[in-house]
């Protein structure tokens, strides 16, 4: 067999035995990534492509990046992996203390589980079993409440939590209740908004429903800032804030997920630190190993913690685990990802980068099919529309945002749409020279998706 049969065999399987996420498999067309080195993506037929959305939102310091290789490899030597089920490691418990240490202060405890959606999953049944145990219990304390269009991965528990229909309409029978706000994008307002404070405007109707359902409330879940799988939706600014003013005055929980917009994504470590909020859980993921490990934590608070202490006979234990939570290869990697932070001052660089992208971009609003140009620090979006003075979306059968997209690869550049939104999300390491190539290919990408 030749190097060349080879190739066609492997592609013939990607294509028939690979189920890929989120995707037509009737119509998928094998595209085998065969390396990969800082913000390049290598292929098997040698083309290469600048990974404009960091393998779907997790990597951070770039691909192949030595310090990283290295950390996985010292660990490799030692042990692969250890079980968290009555037993640890040092480079795990040494990732849990780095976190804590660069965390909001209240959050002094980590669980590991291995993807976004199980740290979620952890975060949901904390809050639950926390109000069944804590000093006053209040066991009718069952319901989240969540925002519209939320998006916390896709096992049962973080799509009850989610509000995206088009992924998660189908599976409503096998859902819980939850208790729904409006989604708080500024762009897309509201027809009933009058031009007040969109931040309040939002925040009162989550306290409307606090007023009537509050004390049943177990937690209020949110993405902060940027709300990711929907678009890249921003935030109003003092949201966040608001939603844990409104927490503690219902006294009730705030999870955040900072999934997407953890390390470093926003500007900050956490995106939560933006606007001064602890929360007292925290979930994070994708960019935890730098994109580079399955690895997801969930951090909380030592009042939450407290609630699972007791007595064996009592039962407090939290009766949850994930056979590779904690993985002392992935925290290894999680833990070069820390380091790597500080040695190659990575959040000091953001400000500018940011700037350099929003500068970029900033001639795309003047293009008759785009919408809306958003971004908070290396994450930026732009939103096509069909028609730009009532901001008409074009219907989701015509895949603009893929047709763009498809158009972009020819110019070197891998993105991945969210529907009409085009999505510039690139690690945060992406030079000045790379970032002109991401939005000259997102350019005549959108040229191409809009032309008729
Ligand atoms: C990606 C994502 C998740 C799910 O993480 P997985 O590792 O894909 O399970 C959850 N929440 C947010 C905000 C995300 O962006």
């Amino acid at each position: 067999m030749n190097q060349f049969d080879r190739l066609s065999d492997v592609r013939l399987w990607d294509r028939h035995h690979v189920w890929h996420s989120f995707t037509q498999m009737a119509e998928y067309e094998p595209f085998l990534i065969e390396r990969a080195q800082g913000c390049w993506l290598f292929d098997s037929e040698g083309r290469r492509y600048l990974d404009g959305v960091s393998s779907m939102w997790c990597n951070v310091h770039g691909h192949n990046h030595p310090v990283i290789n290295e950390a996985i490899r010292r660990q490799l030597d030692k042990v692969a992996h250890v079980t968290s089920l009555g037993m640890g490691n040092s480079t795990t418990a040494t990732l849990a203390y780095r976190l804590v240490q660069k965390s909001p202060q209240k959050l002094q405890h980590v669980f590991f589980s291995s993807d976004g959606a199980s740290a979620v999953e952890v975060a949901l049944k904390l809050a639950f079993q926390y109000w069944r145990q804590c000093d006053t219990p209040q066991p009718q304390r069952s319901l989240f409440l969540a925002l519209g269009q939320a998006y916390h991965g896709d096992t049962l528990g973080s799509v009850s939590v989610g509000g995206v229909s088009r992924f998660h309409a189908m599976f409503a029978p096998l859902l819980f209740d939850v208790l729904r706000g409006p989604c708080p994008d500024s762009f897309r307002k509201p027809k009933q908004y009058q031009g007040t404070d969109l931040t309040s405007y939002y925040l009162s109707s989550y306290e409307k429903l606090l007023i009537e359902h509050g004390d049943r409330v177990a937690a209020i879940i949110t993405e902060p800032l940027v709300q990711g799988a929907a678009g890249m939706v921003m935030h109003p600014p003092g949201f966040l804030r608001g939603l844990r003013d409104l927490a503690d005055r219902y006294k009730t929980l705030l999870i955040v997920d900072e999934i997407a917009t953890g390390f470093g994504r926003t500007g900050t470590l956490w995106a939560c630190q933006q606007e001064s909020v602890e929360p007292d859980l925290l979930c994070s993921g994708k960019g935890l190993s730098g994109g580079y490990l399955p690895i997801s934590a969930t951090l909380a608070s030592t009042e939450i913690w407290n609630a699972f202490l007791g007595p064996y006979e009592q039962s407090k234990s939290f009766f949850h685990g994930h056979t590779f939570g904690g993985n002392p290869l992935a925290a290894a990697a999680a833990l070069a990802t820390l380091d790597l932070f500080e040695s190659e001052n990575t959040l000091q660089q953001i400000p500018q980068k940011a700037a350099k992208l929003a500068e970029l971009l900033a001639p795309l609003r003047d293009h008759p099919h785009v919408g809306d140009v958003r971004q908070r620090g290396l994450i930026a979006a732009v939103e096509l529309v069909r028609d730009k003075s009532t901001l008409q979306p074009y219907p989701w059968e015509q895949r603009r945002g893929v047709l763009a997209c498809q158009r972009a690869l020819r110019e070197e550049v891998w993105m991945r749409p969210l529907g009409n939104v085009i999505i510039l999300m690139p690690p945060l390491v992406i030079d000045d020279a790379e970032m002109e190539q991401l939005v000259h290919a997102a350019k005549v990408g959108i040229d191409a998706a809009t032309q008729a």
